[in-house]
């Protein structure tokens, strides 16, 4: 029986590698010291794991960026594009040239686009392939990571994207092909790394196959058969890993269990209902790595039900079993024991497992399973199942009246009064705005002064007075400016907002914040989740005070600014104790119960933003009618407790609606705002093609860039609009919020949306005359 986990965190315990990386973009380090600093990183991981007791310990799971970006460079797999640059630069500059693009010495070349890793929060960048696509090994970045461990006297295990999932989680570029048609280019490129890999004295390599997770077609499925026998013939001595995670194996089960390797890694986080099947039929020599201890998240494991699982796979495999981690622990922070002197109470810590405690319990089911524990063990066994004692009693976590609340939901309280057509005449009444209202998506900039006097104010260097009185000034400056140009539905601004979700985790009971959770999101971008450990509830009103202030400045209609349930629990580490339907139940009555107050308050318009329903898609399409069932429910719930009159807006800021389509007109949102500007508007296609009924604010200008877009285009768009849609189902608002842009460049976009709007009621307007 041995230990392993299938990756390591990378970023640093205290995001060192972020630091080091955007140090190195500014030219305040050298690639000498950016090297010596991810090194330092390194053997800390190594050495970390060793101490803890892995036995088997990964290499090649650290990246300056992004493991598909590596594997892309080491297959030589570099778009076109970026060909001269190649000439003129260093290799890792033309690394991070693939990974951000690069604008600069007359090379204007767009990076590799990016995208979710399967249901994760982290970002990859995506392979581009050609048709006559040609792979070589080109970086040695896997072998001297091997060596740089092998000094400190750890023969690691390689970690490699498998090739079918390297394959299929990339885009074809051009037409007329399929990327799995280049499978056979590929595989020999994977055998010479291979090769190279048994020359330098490699016993294990880890194959990444989280695709098997997904369903697969029949070719693809005999890919995996194809890749596998190929590379496995050429290398007997070799023992390969085949790491399936993020799911279960289904419709694959008998495909993996068929393939020519020497251990078979499979989630029992979300697949333990194969457990059986799998030791039923699992080749006798061939070893099963179980994994059990859950990768991404953060709450201890609980050992009674572990060592019940591991004792059984026992029974059938003897020996032959590893224990390791669900999936890599790229998805969980470093270290709880950073968190002592922070914010998350004593309470709520004791229920908590970062990676460094993931992997002591690792070790730790692997001594209680053997049967050969010390002192200290049992002392942190007791804690493990004192902790899921108390846990199920906890007053912090269990509030009966929030479950009460819950339990007793019925399909009234997620439904409007009345339907859509008759809410819409309602509300032309009731707020008299133009044809084409102009809004905005709700953040305005924040500034370097706006944020540094919100972290005082945090760090307790700021009175509660100053920094009240320093955000009524910005409100009202908001306010005075989006008067100004003319703007018609107003906003304050989420001046006192530090992230859509943690502000609203901040308020409610259920949630707590840690200081150093940090998770890679992408390259140097890192999110530190907030913890949902309770059931949730709201106390007091979240967002009433500014609202209400702003509205009391103007008398244009101000939006109420909220974040949807789905999105809150998304974004956050979610307690595994009681299904996601339920705590996302929850938070929805929460906003419920903030929509009610908003509305009490005199507010007419409230948007509840919910960009994230799309990412909590589960993998497999059987799943998604669940999950999109209580996920619009969640919504509905939260926004249906209004009259008629006031208006419920949503937002979203992605660009794929076609297959939830329909799910995103039973949230009935009386506006949604959406991005489609990059895409020309083309992404209203879904929502035509639907004849989606609401009305739609649908991008007009991209605020992912400084550019200021200029009148004759955003009319452009509009007019495109317009002969997609009903005139007067028409917003006009940039495609998101505002807060990562500056000042100037958004008085002039905004200045120039307002126009537009307005040349478009004239328009209108003399053709009805
Ligand atoms: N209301 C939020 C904002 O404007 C929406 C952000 C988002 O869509 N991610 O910042
Ligand atoms: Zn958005």
């Amino acid at each position: 029986m041995k230990t392993t986990v299938l990756g390591h965190p990378r970023i640093g315990e205290k995001r060192e590698l972020k630091k080091a990386i955007e140090s190195y973009w500014k030219n305040k380090i050298s690639e000498k010291d950016l090297l010596k600093i991810a090194s330092t990183i390194k053997k800390k991981n190594w050495l970390n794991q060793k101490e803890i007791g892995i036995d088997i310990i990964s290499s090649n799971d650290f990246s300056f960026y992004d493991q598909v970006l590596d594997m892309s460079l080491t297959f030589n797999c570099i778009p076109k594009r970026f060909k001269k640059l190649k000439d003129n630069v260093s290799f890792v500059d033309l690394y991070f040239a693939m990974a951000r693009g690069v604008q600069k010495d007359n090379f204007d070349i767009v990076a590799l686009e990016m995208t979710k890793w399967f249901d994760t929060n982290y970002h990859y960048l995506v392979p581009e392939f050609e048709k006559e696509q040609k792979f070589e090994l080109n970086s040695c970045k896997i072998i001297n990571e091997y060596r740089e461990a092998l000094d400190l006297g750890i023969n690691t295990k390689p970690v490699l994207i498998g090739p079918l999932t390297y394959l299929l989680i990339g885009k074809e570029k051009e037409n007329g092909f399929n990327r799995l048609d280049l499978l056979n280019r590929l595989l020999p490129v994977y055998a010479q790394l291979i090769k190279e890999l048994e020359n330098e004295g490699v016993t294990y390599i880890q194959f990444d196959e989280p695709y098997l997770s997904l369903d697969l077609t029949d070719k693809e499925q005999k890919s995996y058969l194809k890749a596998y026998t190929f590379l496995k013939e050429k290398f007997p001595n070799i023992k390969f890993i085949l790491a399936n995670y993020f799911g279960n194996l289904k419709d694959n089960l008998n495909l993996t269990l068929s393939l020519p390797v020497d251990v078979l890694h499979v989630d029992l986080v979300r697949g333990l209902d194969e457990l059986d099947i799998i030791l039923k039929h699992q080749k006798e020599e061939q070893i099963l790595s179980l994994g059990i201890v859950n990768g991404r998240n953060i709450w201890k494991n609980n050992f009674n039900i572990s060592t019940k699982i591991i004792n059984k796979a026992k029974v059938t495999k003897g020996n032959n079993i590893w224990i390791s981690s669900s999936c890599s622990l790229l998805h969980c922070p470093y270290d709880l024991t950073n968190e002592k002197k922070g914010s998350i109470p004593k309470e709520v810590i004791q229920w908590l497992a970062f990676s460094k405690q993931k992997l002591q319990e690792i070790v730790l089911l692997k001594k209680i399973t053997q049967g050969n524990l010390q002192g200290s063990d049992i002392k942190e066994i007791e804690a493990n199942k004192l902790a899921f004692i108390n846990k199920e009693k906890s007053t912090l976590i269990h509030n009966h009246k929030v479950k009460n609340r819950v339990n007793s939901l019925t399909k009234p309280d997620s439904l409007r009064n009345n339907v859509f057509l008759e809410r819409q005449k309602k509300q032309k009444e009731e707020l008299q705005l133009p044809l084409f209202p102009t809004t905005t998506i709700g953040s305005f900039p924040q500034t370097k002064e706006v944020r540094s006097l919100r972290l005082k104010y945090k760090n307790k260097q700021l009175s509660e007075e100053t920094y009240n009185s320093f955000l009524e000034k910005e409100i009202t400056s908001a306010i005075k400016f989006q008067e100004n140009i003319g703007l018609d539905v107003l906003v304050h601004g989420e001046f006192e907002r530090n992230d859509m979700v943690e502000y609203f985790g901040e308020r409610l009971a259920g949630f707590a914040f840690s200081n150093f959770g940090w998770v890679q999101s992408y390259g140097t971008r890192c999110v530190k989740p907030p913890i949902l450990f309770g059931d949730v509830s709201r106390e007091n009103p979240m967002t009433v005070k500014w609202t209400q202030y702003a509205q009391s400045l103007s008398k244009k209609h101000v939006k109420g600014m909220l974040t949807g349930p789905v999105t809150i629990l998304q974004w956050s580490f979610v307690r595994d104790d009681q299904p996601r339907a339920q705590t996302c139940n929850q938070i929805a009555l929460a906003i419920r119960d903030e929509v009610a107050d908003l509305e009490k308050a005199g507010i007419k318009i409230i948007q509840i933003d919910e960009p994230a329903i799309r990412e909590g898609l589960p993998l497999r399409k059987d799943n998604w009618t669940t999950y999109l069932s209580w996920a619009v429910n969640a919504f509905k719930i939260s926004a249906s407790v209004v009259k008629d009159t006031t208006q419920i807006h949503t937002h979203m800021c992605y660009s794929e609606f076609n297959d939830i389509i329909a799910n995103i007109s039973d949230m009935d949102a009386d506006v949604i705002t959406i991005e489609t500007s990059r895409s020309e508007m083309e992404l209203l296609d879904a929502f035509v093609d639907f004849k989606y009924p609401n009305e739609i604010g649908p991008g007009v200008y991209d605020i992912h860039s400084p550019r200021v877009p200029n009148i004759n285009e955003i009319e452009h768009l509009l007019i495109k609009a317009t002969k997609l849609l009903p005139e007067e189902n028409i917003w006009v608002n940039p495609d998101c919020g505002l807060k990562t842009r500056d000042w100037p460049e958004t008085i002039l976009a905004l200045k120039n949306m307002v126009t537009s709007a307005k040349l478009m009621r004239k328009k209108v307007l003399s053709t009805i005359q």
